[in-house]
């Protein structure tokens, strides 16, 4: 896990590197690496659309071994949505591939001449001409590829949403999406189409016996928790069952547009037992026995045939919540559309259901949205507008710079309504019925995006203590936590979800895993995880601030702040102290009144050298 590819898309010169010992050591991999390289080598007020941008796809550590849950991979970069460091995880085996491949990191940088593909096999790699694909869905893309290739390749690729450089893509494995912050946009932007790896399974570990013994007691622990009611549902049902209770429990679902808590005859159409009715098969990430994916086909209708892996929780939301809309099949269809076209779900939704408000307010009208008619409730023009979002056609080419460039360009006061932070739409909590999680978007170095610390204690975490979710001031502390931890778990690339239903799957295990598979000793220590996490967190947060971030970002749109929720059982709440709950987390994390990490904070992370970058920001 000492090496590296770094691909230069504008030279065709890829070279092989080692990751000096001093700063594996320091970042253990995964995204510690990533926020390492990125902070080194992008500088600030770079666009992130330039060839000088950078993308790096990691793989953990643990990938492409026998341990759960650890064959994700993550895509890092500056955001050409919000500017910020960005970084986004993606399931499926690719993981798996590139660790057998032999690299712990792909470095993109620079921009191809015209469409290529990266081919790695055997020690060795290729540039090829991409002309064939470039265009292609994704899984048009992906089959092309298999036939090239053969049944030992596996991939990632970018769909014509990304070409067309709409600011939301991402990038996609199999049927699987590191969805969030553009990471599709930022490869097409240099011409690349897909990655394909050709490799042979291989494992190579400092303790196999103590690897394969901790294996055991792992896999032990997910079948002994599967028989428990909460884990079982979720392994049932995927994600979407949280939505079953996060509604009537914490009234915490938006619905159009972030206003209300509640929607007629939402709960009967969208939530675990409509989409069983139509699941077809559970499928998974390499080697995780949760296999949380679930593959949904409409049985009839209009839309009879059309399966999607998935909707999510999120995505399900997405296209029913922000635009009214109750229809299951129409989120189905909408996930699968966004899956072929390269469309973060999330982003999509929300700006969907942000063009459906300014519709219901008059801002825009038939003439701006090319004939559509924006009615809550109506799927029909939510699909075509996701149609026109990729195309870049019509409004769809507004819609397409995402909420708040959009907001800027409509103009007539549309910017109240573009609900994002630091400029990454939400995700579908309200942050006023769940006030931990509404602040850990405001906190958060991506902005709004619920897997960068879940505050599962407002629901039923007690580590490190149970939270009120609608208390007014007090979670900082927590926020901070949940940061860290989130990090911690990253640099090994681990999937959240088995950490937010098992007790035993958190930094402690993933320590000993490490030391195991790495013979670090070092790593097997659960302080010094927990030590590297907050110092990544730290990192990021520093490039944030040279790109000119600080306390004036780590808001709220003003509605959560001053419009009281409407229905539900969290009705008339608004964040009343977010300045208290900023203040608080600066004072725990050793950052000044600015949001700024003191110099003794950096140099307690063994960050001091940024101080020279950071320091004329402190107040
Ligand atoms: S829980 Fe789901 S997303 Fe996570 S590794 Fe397993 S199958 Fe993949």
């Amino acid at each position: 896990m000492r090496r590296l590819l770094r691909v230069n898309l504008s030279s065709s010169v890829i070279i092989e590197e080692d990751i000096p010992e001093e700063v594996a050591e320091a970042y253990v991999g995964g995204r510690g690496l990533c926020a390492k390289y990125l902070y080194d080598e992008v500088p600030p007020g770079i666009d992130p659309l330039s060839p000088e941008n950078k993308l790096l796809l990691a793989s953990g550590p643990l990938a492409g071994t026998s341990a759960q849950s650890f064959s994700k991979w993550i895509a890092v970069t500056k955001s050409p949505l919000t500017g910020t460091f960005s970084r986004s995880l993606g399931g499926g085996d690719f993981g798996a591939w590139l660790k057998w491949a032999g690299f712990a990191l792909i470095i993109l940088e620079g921009r191809a001449a015209q469409p290529v593909y990266l081919y790695i096999t055997d020690g060795k790699y290729e540039i090829r001409d991409a002309a064939a694909i470039w265009g292609e869905t994704t899984s048009q893309t992906q089959t092309y590829l298999r036939k090239e290739h053969g049944p030992k390749a596996r991939m990632v690729c970018v769909g014509p949403a990304a070409e067309k450089l709409v600011r939301f893509s991402p990038i996609i494995s199999g049927r699987r999406a590191a969805g969030r912050g553009g990471m599709g946009t930022v490869m097409a932007s240099k011409n690349l189409k897909a990655i394909v790896i050709e490799a042979n399974r291989s494992e190579t570990l400092a303790n196999p016996a103590e690897f394969k013994r901790l294996v055991r007691q792992q896999a032990k622990g997910y079948k002994e928790t599967m028989d428990g009611v909460v884990f079982d549902v979720f392994r049932e049902h995927g994600t979407v069952q949280g939505l079953d209770w996060f509604y009537p429990l914490f009234g915490s679902i938006p619905m159009k547009n972030h206003r209300f808590a509640e929607l007629e005859g939402w709960r009967e159409n969208i939530g675990m037992w409509p989409y069983a009715e139509v699941t077809e098969k559970h499928v998974g990430c390499y080697s995780c026995m949760l296999k949380c994916g679930k593959v949904r086909r409409i049985p009839s209708g209009p839309y009879a045939g059309i399966a999607s892996e998935g909707p999510q929780l999120e995505t399900a939301w997405a296209f029913s919540g922000p635009t009214g809309c109750t229809n299951r099949d129409a989120t189905i269809v909408a996930s699968h559309r966004c899956d072929e076209l390269g469309l973060d779900t999330i982003s999509t939704g929300n700006t969907i259901g942000f063009a459906y408000e300014l519709f219901e307010k008059g801002i825009l009208t038939t003439k701006d949205t090319d004939g559509l008619v924006l009615n809550y409730g109506d799927h029909e023009p939510m699909l075509e507008l996701i149609e026109k979002i990729a195309r870049r056609e019509g409004i769809g080419d507004i819609l397409a710079e995402g909420v708040k460039r959009a907001a800027s360009r409509i103009g007539k006061g549309a910017e109240q309504y573009a609900m994002h932070v630091k400029g990454l739409e939400m995700p579908g909590y309200d942050p006023r019925a769940r006030k931990g999680m509404g602040m850990n978007w405001a906190l958060s170095n991506m902005g709004a995006n619920h897997n960068y610390g879940w505050p599962q204690q407002e629901i039923y975490d007690p580590k490190p203590r149970l939270l009120d979710p609608v208390a007014d001031e007090g979670q900082g502390d927590v926020l901070k936590w949940n940061h860290d931890q989130t990090a911690g778990l990253e640099l090994a690339v681990a999937c959240y979800f088995p950490s937010h239903h098992l007790q035993f799957f958190g930094l402690e295990l993933i320590a000993k895993m490490l030391e195991a598979a790495l013979g670090v000793p070092k790593f097997g220590s659960e302080d010094y995880l927990w030590y590297v996490g907050e110092k990544v967190y730290n990192l990021e947060r520093c490039f944030n601030i040279r790109e000119g971030f600080s306390r004036k970002d780590d808001t709220l749109p003003k509605r959560f702040l001053t419009e009281p929720l409407r229905g539900g059982v969290r009705d008339g709440e608004v964040v009343r102290k977010p300045d208290a709950i900023l203040d608080q987390y600066y004072d725990v994390r050793g950052w000044d009144r600015n949001g700024i990490p003191t110099k003794e904070t950096l140099a307690r992370l063994g960050l001091e050298e940024l101080d020279r970058d950071i320091a004329r920001f402190r107040r």
